[in-house]
């Protein structure tokens, strides 16, 4: 392995902290992930040497935060391979980038049209599409999973049919670290010419992604899952159906010509794009995707393999430890059960040892209800996380089963 983990480790300030007397374990990092020097960098240079509004200054400062924000969608456009930038819509996130497909297909569909997603939806991935097909008279069809969390594959083939009208299911499970076969799943959905969003929240940290090989119609995901801020993210659409999707913000930078009575819509990007920006936020993201892509993708990956193959031998050798999620195919996400405890209970405890996991239903209610637990408590390791780091949470967790037997 050739990542230098600890000189990665070093640039991230967070790192460095005490929690609870003791150095910060962080191992959160499918809810959010920390944010290297590069990207703080970026956004105090912002706001200490160029803050100003994008597109409408006549001045030096925001011709340059125009560039500058102008090449992030650039950015965002090369690491997910799109064929053209102005299929890269900023948003606030993976949630937004959802609700401004929702909105447009459920304007679309028709009683008795179908909308497929999966049982492993994050919520913002489920009832998105159940609140489009509600208001619309559609069907929505579940295509279930294995009891180790792996999207059954025929299964979902078969839901497919004439009426499909859409299909959404997430690059990688946040709750259970599942990757799902996403060149598959979406041939087979284009097979009857469905539309296809994929949910990257989770897909983008671990390597750039393609969505020209993958033949998806939309991919979202957030920026503070790849390193970069919060309040900001991307959705890409292939230009030939974004360019005419229903507008969903209206008002100022999305409008060509406005009358009294009566507005027109501009070009992409700017039409799905109404009012300020997240400005700064877009710079930090550009920030944090060039930071991520001086690593090799497939050394990242090997790296978080190495740590999940560590944790789950030590915790086979857990009495009264269950692992939820065993499919085959994962990405460095170890949730799991104490047997005889409450989740809640155990993230207290590991908290108390600077040990931060996420416990709880990780936005999939339905989900736990399938598989048949209240939640869980999950450990979730990036490219900074290191094999010290899992005996820590290792040791935390044994003490937790001693305090809570
Ligand atoms: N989908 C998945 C798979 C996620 O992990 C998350 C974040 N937990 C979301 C959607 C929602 O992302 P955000 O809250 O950043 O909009």
């Amino acid at each position: 392995m050739s990542l230098n983990v600890e000189q990665i480790r070093a640039q991230f300030p967070v790192l460095q902290e005490q929690v609870n007397g003791q150095p910060l374990v962080y191992l959160d990092n499918a809810a959010t992930t920390q944010k290297p020097q590069a990207v703080i960098d970026a956004l105090v240079e912002y706001y200490s040497t160029y803050n100003s509004n994008v597109h409408r200054g006549a001045h030096f400062l925001s011709d340059k935060a125009t560039r500058r924000y102008e090449e992030a969608r650039q950015v965002v456009a090369n690491y997910l391979n799109a064929s053209r930038t102005e299929e890269v819509i900023w948003t606030s996130g993976t949630t937004e980038g959802i609700n401004l497909i929702a909105q447009g297909v459920a304007q679309r569909l028709q009683p008795g049209d179908e909308v497929v997603v999966t049982e492993m939806e994050h919520h913002a991935n489920l009832v998105t599409w159940q609140q489009a097909c509600k208001r619309a008279g559609a069907k929505l069809k579940v295509a279930p999973i294995s009891d180790a969390g792996e999207l059954d594959v025929s299964a979902f083939k078969a839901l497919i049919n004439e009426h499909t009208a859409f299909v959404a299911f997430p690059h990688i499970s946040n709750a259970l670290g599942t990757i799902n076969p996403v060149k598959e799943l979406t041939a087979i959905a284009k097979s009857v010419n469905a539309l296809v969003l994929i949910d990257g929240a989770q897909g983008v940290a671990h390597g750039a992604v393609d969505v020209q090989t993958i033949g998806c119609d939309f991919y979202v995901f957030s920026g503070h899952k790849v390193f970069g801020p919060t309040g900001v993210g991307a959705l890409w659409g292939r230009y030939e159906i974004l360019k005419d999707w229903p507008v969903w913000l209206v008002g100022g930078e999305m409008i060509a010509t406005v009358t009294y009575q009566d507005a027109t819509w501009g070009e992409l990007p700017n039409r799905l794009e109404a009012g300020t920006p997240n400005i700064a936020g877009v710079i930090g993201l550009a920030a944090a995707i060039n930071w991520l892509q001086q690593f090799d993708a497939n050394e990242i990956l090997a790296h978080e393999q190495d740590l999940l193959a560590y944790a789950t031998e030590l915790a086979e050798r857990i009495e009264g430890m269950r692992l939820v999620g065993t499919a085959p195919q994962k990405i460095g996400v170890m949730s799991f059960v104490l047997e005889g405890t409450h989740p809640a209970d155990v993230g207290f405890i590991l908290d108390k040892q600077g040990v931060a996991i996420r416990t709880g239903d990780h936005c999939a209610q339905p989900l736990m209800k399938r598989l048949g637990v209240p939640g869980t408590a999950r450990a979730s390791f990036s490219i900074y996380n290191t094999r010290a780091d899992i005996d820590r949470l290792f040791s935390a967790i044994k003490k937790a089963q001693m305090m809570l037997a």
